[in-house]
């Protein structure tokens, strides 16, 4: 096989074909100057709402934020607690930390990365308000089960769909099925800014209207100010970025959504474990994971083949540092735990090749099979 580099995401890939339609949206704005919620905010924010099927959407300056203000304008604060997964990246169990709640972790499920649905039951109490669980890698949640226990206890569910822009459950969108989602603009999220950027979605129009208080210094009106001032607009710039972008998105996670076909069959038969999702979902694969053995070693060997890979996570929520005082130890959650050492993200972009899906996935193979001793 001919020797090849195949990064682990192409953001040149990417833009170039967009290149000049970016360029003049950029234009436009450096032109008018309307830096600070142009009209390009709220045409993106419809454009957005309809195309996960929500009633609103509320852009804001990053994914973190947009779960923050979420949680913010259902009045979850100090005394209430949020049913959060381990295995996610820090964001969402630190939105719940920075309005004052306590996040209370369970595993995840075994074969989809999911949040772990029959622990959840376990982990609510009177002071539990919400559940937020996480689309990870883009492979969407069993939504039904989260809503039918949220139902059952009177819960909020927010949705962290920052990795899952697009996906499908049940022919609904990531993001319109809870009470409302946080989705991240991130540059090398699904669909990314031109540096950070992020969107609340509800059907809930109280709840958009508080955001659009909230993010714009608790202001209904200039110099009145109702709320917690905070500053997390989103940037006209973005906008009109995203609103370049957004039309193709669909495409991108198709062409996503071949690669990952491709390397679910590459694997078929082998040592490597890929993700399993469920059959009345489409995910959006914004990480392609797998599981290995001697995950140390095969990173060491990606990297000498010039191939892409990482690690997400590689330490869980509740073994961070920073977490350290909620008194969880090590052997609290053992799938996340046992994963923590198994998980490798290979290469997944809009504009993968099958070529490059091949050549990765012939490395994984003959590493796997053979691999190197001490
Ligand atoms: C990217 C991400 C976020 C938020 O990201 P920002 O960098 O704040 O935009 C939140 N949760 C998950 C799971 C993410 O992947």
């Amino acid at each position: 096989m001919s020797s090849m580099k195949v990064p682990f995401v192409d953001l040149q890939a990417q833009h170039q074909p967009i290149m000049n339609e970016v360029m003049q949206a950029i234009q436009n704005v450096m032109t008018k100057g309307n830096f600070i919620l142009g009209g390009e905010v709220a045409e993106l924010e419809a454009m957005f709402a309809e195309y996960c099927g929500t009633k609103y959407a509320v852009g804001v300056d990053n994914g973190l934020a947009g779960e923050i203000l979420l949680l913010e304008a259902y009045g979850i604060g100090p005394g209430d607690e949020v049913i959060v997964q381990a295995n996610t990246f820090v964001a969402t169990p630190a939105a719940v930390s920075f309005v004052g709640a306590k996040p209370v972790f369970v595993d995840c499920d075994p074969e989809t990365y999911a949040i772990a649905y029959d622990q959840i039951e376990a982990a609510i109490t009177p002071r539990t308000k919400a559940i937020m669980p996480v689309h990870l890698y883009g492979i969407p949640s069993d939504m039904d089960r989260i809503m039918a226990i949220a139902n059952r206890h009177n819960l909020l569910v927010i949705e962290d769909a920052c990795q899952a822009h697009g996906a499908f459950y049940k022919g609904k969108r990531a993001g319109s099925m809870g009470h409302a989602a946080a989705f991240s603009f991130y540059p090398a999220k699904n669909l990314g800014a031109a540096g950070d950027g992020g969107i609340i979605v509800t059907n809930d129009q109280a709840i958009a209207d508080k955001i659009k208080v909230l993010r714009n210094c608790g202001s209904p009106q200039k110099y009145l100010h109702t709320v917690s001032p905070h500053n997390h607009r989103l940037d006209t710039l973005h906008a009109a970025v995203l609103k370049v972008k957004l039309p193709h998105l669909d495409g991108w996670n198709a062409n996503r959504g071949l690669r990952a076909a491709e390397y679910n069959k590459l694997f078929e038969g082998t040592n490597i474990v890929t993700a399993k999702y469920l059959p009345e979902t489409t995910p959006v694969w914004h990480l392609y994971v797998v599981r290995v053995e001697n995950r140390k070693e095969m990173q060491a060997y990606l990297n000498e083949k010039g191939i892409g890979n990482a690690i997400h996570y590689p330490i869980p929520c509740h073994l961070q540092p920073y977490y350290e005082p909620l008194g969880y130890k090590k052997g609290a959650f053992p799938v996340t735990e046992a994963y923590m050492d198994k998980i490798l993200s290979l290469p997944m972009f809009e504009h993968m090749t099958t070529e490059q899906v091949e050549y990765v996935a012939e490395h994984v193979k003959k590493f796997a099979a053979e691999p190197v001793t001490a």
